[in-house]
């Protein structure tokens, strides 16, 4: 029931053809979408949970954290990917320059490599400066135990639609939760139906990939006796798996600090924390824009899949043959991505490289983010949606949400998730069948 706190611009945004309004019977028990929405603004305080203690933003953590914040002079894809493998943890991209996280070992060793950092800072004074936009606290985000709250409570209360289970278990033994919206197959019975699958949280600090999918679950099942989301319902196997790297996501806010932490918490040799879970996928695995160094924020593993997060999605998908779409959320660009990412070209099935194109330029619509070939910023390899998509013909993609920081606070998320929900909710409008749109 809209009875909360519902802002004229967000109403404005919800008021396409996808988002009629809601009825208080669709409401799934005790969670409803704009309750939900008005907690992440912090409009309203979220009820105390049973999970860990909320995170407050204090830099001084990063006091003992080797990592700089760096702008290293760039113009063009080449450089960029190189300096992915130089261990250069790409966060923005400008024309002439790249910005992002490198610890101080390959930051050493960036100028023997002909690149010229034109600023740098440690990250405990990046965190420092950063710190004054944000509120002193932030609880408003699910973490790990609460999102599974809302994914059990999502569950109960839509037993004839919903089950919940676990793809398999992380590096921590923490469940990977997969929420799937079917009402005649649940849980592991497979389906004939075409299958949507939507996740979050491959990068632990992305905590607002999670949000997106898990708003996104709450939205199907709010508006589950609309026309079209009731067809979609009846008609599809959808998947929604919003924290793929819990681990990860706890990892970043367990001391009550963020920790720009990007990778899952596997113990590296040497002692570093993570595996770049994005870089760990079988395709052309550690090739290119990928590095090989277990500190780097970019480190893809020791092998394809050695990851239990990347091995949980690898058993998932396969054993879903009839999975058509996929969106991986990750932040922040504003991009929609497609392949290829791990190789500098086109996909080269002109059939299946109209319809990236057509979805891709769709849900950039939807969104307000650019769409375009993954590897027009940079070549990565082992990454997701490449691997669906040379393996299993499915297409994968992957959203760059918006903002400015990977703790963005209140302001964006009424935009993000309504844009964003959009462009999902598109996506099952052509899970059926997604050659249609060229036709
Ligand atoms: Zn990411």
């Amino acid at each position: 029931m809209k009875k909360l706190i519902l802002s004229a611009a967000f109403a404005l945004l919800l008021s396409g053809a996808a988002f009629a309004a809601d009825t208080a019977a669709d409401k799934p028990a005790g969670i409803s979408f704009s309750q939900l929405l008005a907690q992440l603004k912090g409009e309203i305080p979220r009820p105390p949970s049973a999970g860990d203690p909320v995170s407050v933003l204090v830099a001084e953590d990063l006091k003992g954290d080797s990592r700089y914040w760096v702008t290293v002079a760039a113009d063009n894809k080449h450089a960029r990917t190189a300096l992915l493998e130089a261990g250069l943890d790409i966060v923005e991209v400008a024309d002439k320059s790249v910005s992002g996280f490198i610890t101080a070992a390959d930051l050493d060793k960036l100028p023997g490599s002909g690149f010229v950092v034109t600023s740098r800072q440690t990250i405990y004074e990046y965190a420092k400066k950063h710190l004054k936009d944000f509120p002193a606290a932030d609880a408003r985000y699910h973490n790990y135990t609460e999102t599974t709250e809302v994914l059990r409570g999502l569950a109960a209360g839509n037993p004839e639609l919903v089950s919940l289970f676990s793809i398999g278990k992380t590096t921590e033994g923490r469940d990977i939760w997969c929420l799937r919206l079917n009402p005649a197959e649940k849980g592991l019975t497979p389906s004939a139906k075409p299958g949507a699958l939507y996740m979050g949280n491959h990068h632990a600090r992305e905590h607002l990939s999670n949000e997106v999918a898990l708003l996104y679950a709450v939205y199907l099942l709010e508006h589950k006796n609309d026309a079209d989301i009731k067809k979609y319902l009846a008609t599809l196997d959808i998947y929604i798996i919003p924290m793929v790297n819990p681990d990860g996501a706890e990892y970043d806010i367990k001391t009550g600090k963020y920790r720009w932490h990007r990778k899952n918490t596997r113990v590296n040799p040497d002692k570093s924390v993570g595996v770049d879970l994005n870089r760990n996928y079988d395709f052309l695995w550690c090739t290119q824009g990928a590095s090989h160094s277990p500190g780097s924020d970019t480190y893809c593993g020791p092998s394809a899949f050695s990851e239990p997060e990347t091995q949980a999605i690898k058993a998932f998908v396969p054993a879903h043959p009839n999975l058509k779409v996929v969106m991986s959320y990750h932040s922040y660009s504003s991009l929609i991505l497609y392949p290829w990412a791990g190789k500098d070209a086109e996909v080269e099935e002109a059939k299946d490289r109209d319809v990236f194109v057509k979805l891709g330029a769709e849900m950039g619509k939807l969104t307000g983010y650019r769409p375009q070939r993954a590897s027009d910023l940079y070549v990565a390899t082992g990454e997701t949606g490449d691997w669906l998509y040379s393996n299993y013909g499915i297409f994968g993609f992957t959203t760059e949400l918006e903002g400015n920081s990977f703790y963005p606070g209140a302001e964006l998320i009424d935009r993000a998730v309504a844009g964003n929900i959009r462009a999902a909710v598109y996506l099952l409008s052509v899970a059926d069948d997604p050659y249609k749109v060229t036709r």
